[in-house]
């Protein structure tokens, strides 16, 4: 290829991909709107998902082209809080998941792509909007199929990595807390039940402070922030841009994890971009495990407080990690059960998302 590719958005998914273009010798400009990259988060914690599928995340990151040079924390522990007040810890011999920072800090995910992406020769525009025209689309959430709140701070909690599962308190979604060498994200995930998502913030702080104590909160960062969610039908739109990360509804639909596969489909765009669009890799790799997650999406939905409590119990019993990808395999039994969902759930209006989406859900009115 012998022109420059423009991507908009220096996230993970717009990085990733200049990075691996840039690797095989194509001139690429990152145009991202903030001073760095990731831009739209401030720091935080999140988790690259280590539970989806048996390859390890970091290695499927090595395989793929990119370097593991950002901070990583293994997550081989968990404390749950169930909505009836009781605590369980889980725990797995492999790491369910690797803490990883966001935004521009020096070690954060976004800071090392944007480093390895400079260094093969990509070069990044001056802050500012992406202009019109370019060849690849990865700005993040386009409409709000989730929303999540949090906040990032410093504090002297011991290391802790709690998540909080209660449908009376955050329905449809779930509340976590991540202390990690005295740098936290607390914040609280939700797909429904949007207009009452600060309350469920509030009510979810209280319980962790009744858990964790009187920790303190200094220099904090507040922020609130879409999810998208869809299935795409391919990564090129019709329009004729290739669409990466959660601009093309690229995340699990489960829990709202977008990184691992963000990075996955920076992988295959940049191959089609290359003409060498690996159709199989994108069925089993982003489309089966984005269905699949639907069902599972389903039963989050419409379980109790007892359904939740059993399910912590489950999980403080056996190997974490080995229950997690058990559960999310995406075997053709829970496809199946995804598809039928899916038939009821379908947005049936038109949607707003990415031009490539094949699938989504009825949107709250
Ligand atoms: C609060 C919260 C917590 C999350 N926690 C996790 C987690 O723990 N694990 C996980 O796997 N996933 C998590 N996710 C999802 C994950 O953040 C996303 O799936 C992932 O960031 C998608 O990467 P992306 O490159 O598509 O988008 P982003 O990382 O959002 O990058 C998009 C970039 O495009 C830029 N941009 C947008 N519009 C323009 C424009 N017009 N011109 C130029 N630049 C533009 C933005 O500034 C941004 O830097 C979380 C999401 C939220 C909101």
């Amino acid at each position: 290829m012998t022109r420059t590719v423009h991507i908009a958005g220096g996230g993970v998914s717009g990085l990733a991909t200049a990075l691996l273009l840039a690797r095989r010798g194509v001139a690429v400009e990152v145009h991202e709107r903030k001073a760095t990259g990731g831009g739209r988060f401030a720091g935080g914690w999140q988790v690259l998902e280590n539970g989806t599928c048996r390859q390890d995340a970091l290695a499927e990151i090595a395989a793929l082209g990119v370097e593991s040079s950002f901070d990583t924390i293994p997550a081989r522990h968990a404390i749950f809080l169930d909505g009836t007040g009781r605590v369980f810890e889980v725990a797995s011999r492999e790491p369910f998941a690797y803490f990883v920072r966001r935004g521009g800090g020096a070690g954060s995910l976004d800071d090392a792509l944007g480093r390895q992406a400079r260094a093969a020769g990509a070069v990044f525009a001056p802050p500012g909007e992406a202009p019109e025209g370019v060849d690849v689309v990865a700005t993040g959430p386009r409409q709000a199929d989730g929303v999540a709140k949090e906040v990032v701070f410093s504090s002297n909690l011991k290391d802790t990595v709690a998540v909080l599962f209660d449908p009376l308190l955050t329905p449809t979604g779930y509340a976590y807390l991540f202390c990690l060498d005295g740098h936290a994200t607390f914040g609280v995930a939700q797909v429904r039940g949007i207009a009452g998502l600060a309350r469920a913030r509030d009510a979810a702080w209280a319980r962790f402070r009744e858990v964790f104590g009187a920790f303190r909160v200094e220099r904090l960062h507040d922020g609130g922030q879409f999810m998208n969610f869809c299935i795409p039908a391919h990564l090129s739109g019709r329009d004729g841009r290739w669409y990466v990360g959660e601009a093309a509804g690229v995340q699990d639909y489960l829990f709202g994890l977008g990184n691992r596969l963000a990075l996955r489909s920076a992988g295959l765009a940049a191959d089609g971009l290359l003409g060498r669009w690996d159709q199989r890799a994108f069925l089993e790799r982003l489309r089966q495990p984005m269905i699949a997650s639907v069902a599972l999406r389903f039963a989050f939905e419409r379980a109790g407080r007892r359904s939740f409590a059993a399910l912590c119990r489950r999980a403080a019993q056996g190997d974490f990690r080995q229950l997690l990808v058990r559960l999310q395999a995406p075997r053709p039994a829970l496809r199946g059960l995804s598809r039928v969902i899916m038939a009821i759930w379908r947005e049936r209006r038109g949607c707003r998302h990415a031009p490539v989406c094949s699938w989504c859900r009825r949107r709250q009115r």
